[in-house]
């Protein structure tokens, strides 16, 4: 039951507009329904509302032309990275232009003396890292999916290691973007602090393109650790994972990765990754600093393991089994889906305070067991986030009421425990109802500011504010 909420009107491509982005792109424009199709959906039960045409942009002053070009028009602007997220962000729910970012993959800069990278948008997280690999540096922020970093930054992503390095709130120190009228602004810079006027960066990012279009990211990079080792710990309960993970955040050990699987997520992963672990609620971790900080560090978990019911740590040390324990841990979704052949994912996103993270997951794991609905766990657990994975048939309309009914508990719940709707998925459409529920006023002030940025509401229309 995807509900899609109201949005401006549609404006039809006209023939003009055709031919003026024809002139500026070449074959780079296309209003070939398979293309329309592929940028009007994303990786959830989300349904497709292809844009009108795709314009793939090679620069920032491409996309200004674009855009000044839709502009004109008053057609509406949907930005497009790499189609990986969840909550129907880049569903042109009104029609208009999809701007494709992918091809905008160069790597501008690197400056490993002062740990920073300038990128452009459609640079992907793995490709950055590809390339960073023989400076000793890396990007720790991982979604599991390869998005790109302007999608990214869109979303606020985060992933397994936000729990040490932050999210992309913490991460991109500034921006190229291109506003709803084609200027072309800088925020930021590459400075590690400033107090120069109203923090623009921050205000794009995690924007999810209603805002103006991310062109260029400077983003803060890490020294590669000397030291990496991880390890998987099933427990006889899911309480006794969850304390875990509570005492370990609590007493101030810098874990880098502290992810919760339940049983049913850990017979999925089993099944689709050809694994055999424990069918039993277990945590992922890794540990980052220096041989002796890690160890150090390893020991201290392992003992508050043990006090909780955690029952063997499976180490892996070695960088293929390290990669192959993530990798397994990454194609959860997939694995979540793979249970049922055909389903679509309905993915949830909840956070909370993490001395309430036991009490949400259990109440949820008990809304679970009463319901017909399979619908494994995963957490990014450190940071109080967790998510189900409503696994459904999305033609079956009892289903998706069901997911609905379950989410809208759950969400109810991580408010009143002092959480939010979305630690790291975003609003898109999906989540709007939740987002007003959630900053109350401020949901009004989110639209003024749109409306400051956007007047003609061009940029993806339909999403994070009703205007
Ligand atoms: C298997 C799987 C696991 C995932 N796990 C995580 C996770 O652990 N943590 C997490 O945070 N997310 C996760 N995600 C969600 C997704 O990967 C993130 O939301 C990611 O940041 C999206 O990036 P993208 O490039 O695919 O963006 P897209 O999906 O292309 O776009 C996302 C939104 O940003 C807008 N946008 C895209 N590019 C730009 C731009 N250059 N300028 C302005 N707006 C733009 C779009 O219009 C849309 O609203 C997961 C997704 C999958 C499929």
């Amino acid at each position: 039951m995807s509900v899609v909420p109201s949005t401006r009107p549609r404006v039809a491509l006209t023939d003009e507009a055709k031919a003026e982005l024809k002139a500026l792109l070449g074959d780079r424009f296309s209003t070939a329904a398979a293309v329309r199709e592929h940028h009007g959906k994303d990786e959830s039960y989300h349904p497709n509302f292809p844009p009108d045409g795709v314009a793939f942009a090679a620069s920032t002053e491409e996309v200004s032309a674009i855009v000044k070009i839709c502009a004109k028009h008053t057609l509406p602007i949907v930005p497009f990275g790499t189609g990986t997220s969840l909550e129907g962000g880049v569903a042109a729910l009104a029609g208009g232009i999809c701007i494709d970012v992918s091809g905008m993959k160069d790597i501008l800069r690197v400056s490993p003396e002062d740990l920073d990278v300038t990128v452009q948008a459609g640079v992907t997280r793995k490709q950055l890292n590809e390339h960073l690999r023989d400076t000793g540096l890396f990007f720790p922020i991982d979604p599991g999916a390869d998005a790109s970093l302007g999608g990214m930054a869109s979303t606020r992503a985060s992933g397994t290691n936000a729990v040490r390095y932050g999210t992309m709130r913490e991460n991109v120190l500034g921006l190229t973007v291109v506003l709803a009228d084609g200027r072309i602004i800088k925020t930021g810079g590459r400075a590690r602090k400033s107090a120069a006027g109203y923090d623009l960066t921050r205000l794009f990012v995690g924007a999810e393109g209603t805002l103006g279009i991310i062109t260029e990211v400077t983003l803060r990079l890490y020294g590669i650790p000397e030291a990496i080792s991880a390890a998987v710990c099933p427990f006889k309960d899911i309480r006794g994972a969850v304390d875990t993970v509570i005492q370990t955040i609590q007493t101030g050990i810098p874990v880098a990765r502290i992810e919760l699987l339940d049983e049913v997520q850990m017979d999925a992963v089993n099944k689709y990754s050809k694994l055999d672990y424990a069918v039993a609620p277990t945590l992922f971790f890794e540990f980052h600093g220096t041989a002796a900080g890690v160890q150090e560090q390893a020991e201290m978990v392992a003992a508050i393991a043990a006090e909780n019911g955690g029952t063997e740590f499976a180490w892996a040390t070695r960088p293929e089994d390290r990669s192959k324990l993530w990798q397994a841990r990454h194609d959860g979704y997939y694995a979540a889906l793979a249970l049922r052949p055909g389903s679509k994912g309905w993915p949830t996103d909840v956070c909370v305070p993490i001395s309430r993270l036991a009490d949400c997951i259990l109440e949820t794991k008990q809304d679970i067991a009463e319901s017909y609905l399979l619908a494994p766990l995963v957490g990014h657990v450190g940071d109080g986030n967790f998510h189900l994975v409503y696994v459904v048939d999305p033609d079956k309309p009892e289903e998706l009421a069901e997911a609905k009914r379950l989410n809208d508990r759950m969400v109810d719940r991580a408010l009143a425990m002092g959480g939010t709707c979305t630690g790291e998925h975003g609003i898109g459409y999906g989540k709007m109802e939740f987002l007003e529920k959630e900053a109350g006023e401020a949901f009004a002030v989110m639209g003024e500011l749109k409306r400051a940025f956007d007047p003609h509401n061009l940029m993806n229309p339909g999403k994070v504010v009703r205007i």
